[in-house]
């Protein structure tokens, strides 16, 4: 499609009709006289006696258990950059509906227009008792490292910012699925990283977690290797600095002999010569959008051993958030978690990577127009369309949630959640 068809499409989209991508629909009947008494005056006094009561039962008479908030500032919004709050409702719209599709959950979108850190902690903090959770969107880094680390902190319910951790859990699936292809110990292998911003750091905390040692990565960002010298980094990348490094030290250099190139940076950096110097059954993440560090042909043409993903979704492996986010909250609403933890993290890592390893339905190969997808090195993740992602991310989130103790209701029966997620 040409670009000027798209641009014309796209915005006739978005204009048809009642202008923007999502709409209030009540949810109970409102037929009569009678029904009207209930839904509001004089019957509505009710439930928020109730609520008054007993603060938790907001969950059992409202739609709090249900409705997330997409909240940005518009600092860092997909590939445009900081276009302002305005400019991208949009795209956080677009996450509302994603939210409805894949995991039924409603989701309001709230531009703030602030760029103040304290201004916009204040705001979200009061807004809590209007949702079970908090989805942050497109903030830019460094100041979404304090927001989100603040937020969780001060709030009751779950606060995620989708843009680090939504890629980190994605990523790292395929991270663990790629190294089970090449036959390597995720103890023992070596990372070189481009970018060290909002995703690329996030991607980095999760990968240790699951087993990746601190002195085995290297980092660079547009000034080069995270080096203690450095007078310009911010905390959280602190933890990734190499003192043993000469200063000066490339990208090429660590690409040498390394396992990983993780790429969460701007595109067309890495060359030919650089994946050709990597390590037998190389794994190259370039996940910078839309244009990735190196192109899919590019590597693979160096390099028929490669295990290759990106961000986009016309090449085989992509790290796409969406098979993250809608689940990861289905699960810590189901369960009223007051967070979404690590061990919620990891769980959602473990159930992506290992559907991925589950032989493929049909209606999956349909909509791809695939023969036979399966586990390889062009099949490391699920795709998006995957009915089975709901019924196996959430339940693997809310179980984890009630194990790690932030759960705040008991899901039981696991056969009947799951009939009911499918349903
Ligand atoms: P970010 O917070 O702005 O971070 C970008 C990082 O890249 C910064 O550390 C920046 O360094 C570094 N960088 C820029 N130009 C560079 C260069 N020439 N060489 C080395 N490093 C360079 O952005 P982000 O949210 O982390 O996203 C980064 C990229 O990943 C974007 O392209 C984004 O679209 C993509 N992404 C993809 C996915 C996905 O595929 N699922 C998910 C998230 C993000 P300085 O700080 O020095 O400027
Ligand atoms: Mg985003």
């Amino acid at each position: 499609m040409s670009s000027q068809k798209l641009r014309e499409d796209a915005l006739h989209y978005h204009a048809k009709g009642r202008p923007g991508k999502i709409e209030v629909v009540p949810t109970k009947e409102t037929l009569n006289q009678r029904d009207l008494s209930l839904a509001y005056s004089p019957g509505v006094a009710e439930p928020c006696l109730e609520i008054a009561s007993f603060p938790e039962k907001i969950y059992d008479y409202t739609t709090k258990g249900n409705l997330v908030a997409v909240i940005t500032n518009g600092t860092a919004v997909l590939g445009l950059g900081d276009i302002g709050p305005g400019a991208s409702k949009p795209v956080m719209e677009g996450k509302c509906l994603l939210f409805k599709i894949y995991a039924d959950i409603d989701a309001f979108d709230i531009e703030l227009n602030t760029t103040n850190i304290d201004e916009f902690v204040r705001t979200v903090k009061i807004l809590e008792p209007t949702f079970g959770g908090v989805n942050l969107e497109d903030i830019a880094a460094p100041a979404c490292f304090e927001i989100e680390e603040r937020l969780r902190k001060e709030l009751t319910i779950p606060v995620m910012h989708d843009d680090q951790h939504g890629t980190a859990i994605t990523s790292a699936a395929a991270l663990l699925n790629a190294l089970t292809i090449s036959g390597k110990e995720i103890s023992e292998i070596k990372l070189a990283v481009n970018g060290a911003g909002a995703a690329a750091i996030a991607c980095l905390d999760l990968y240790v977690a699951l087993g990746v040692k601190k002195e085995n990565i290297t980092v660079f960002d547009k000034d080069g290797l995270l080096h203690p010298a450095r007078t310009n980094l911010v905390p959280n990348q602190y933890k990734y600095v190499r003192d043993q490094l000469p200063d000066g030290w490339a990208l090429a250099d660590a690409m040498r002999g390394a396992d990983v190139f993780l790429g969460l940076s701007i595109g067309k950096v890495v060359s030919q010569e650089m994946v050709k110097s990597m390590a037998k059954d190389c794994i190259v993440f370039a996940m910078a959008n839309p244009t990735p560090e190196i192109s899919y042909e590019e590597a693979v043409e160096v390099r028929p051993d490669i295990i290759m993903a990106t961000g986009r979704s016309d090449y085989p492996n992509q790290v796409n958030n969406v098979l993250g986010f809608p689940y990861i909250f289905r699960g810590a609403l189901d369960v009223r978690a007051t967070a979404i933890n690590e061990a919620m993290k990891l769980a959602a890592v473990r159930a992506l990577a290992d559907l991925a390893k589950k032989t493929v339905p049909e209606i999956v190969n349909m909509t791809y127009g695939q023969q036979n997808l399966s586990f390889g090195r062009q099949y490391i993740l699920p795709k998006p369309t995957d009915p089975r992602l709901l019924t196996t991310v959430a339940p693997a989130v809310a179980k984890a949630a009630m194990e790690s103790g932030v759960a705040r209701k008991l899901i039981t029966d696991w056969e009947e959640y799951r009939s009911q997620l499918s349903h």
